[in-house]
């Protein structure tokens, strides 16, 4: 586990409230500051989170905020860039064929059939409207 010091939170006073208000939760949860892989915004990792988190075995930290988690469980999260979710929910599966037009690499999330045209991305982006 990779643990980074937060060099933002420097500030004596702010820490001392900060643990005054979370006197009443056991205290082997803290707040914890993570940076959400989709957005790269910063969000919080609430001991309630964690406390969540843990009774329900896992042991990974979130890697999005709850803005992005949210919208990845609705079903509509249009990007996924490089691989990088290990197990973290469902897959949609992609399959590889060759753009009609540029010939370059084409990832549709259906299965390509042969007496269809396949449009990479940019292509596709590129094309006035369909059909
Ligand atoms: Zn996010
Ligand atoms: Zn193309």
């Amino acid at each position: 586990m990779v643990y980074v010091p937060s060099t933002s939170e420097s500030d004596p006073e702010k820490l001392k409230t900060k643990l005054k208000t979370r006197r009443l939760v056991r205290n082997m949860y803290t707040d914890e500051t993570l940076t959400c892989v989709d957005c790269g915004r910063q969000f919080t990792f609430t001991t309630g989170e964690q406390e969540f988190f843990a009774s329900k075995g896992f042991t990974n930290k979130p890697s999005r905020c709850t803005d992005c988690r949210a919208a990845r469980k609705s079903g509509r999260s249009g990007s996924g860039g490089g691989g990088g979710g290990e197990g973290y929910g469902r897959q949609r599966e992609m399959f590889t064929a060759t753009c009609s037009q540029c010939g370059g690499v084409a990832e549709v999330p259906f299965q390509p059939r042969g007496d269809k045209p396949v449009y990479c991305r940019d292509c596709f982006a590129q094309r006035p409207s369909y059909r």
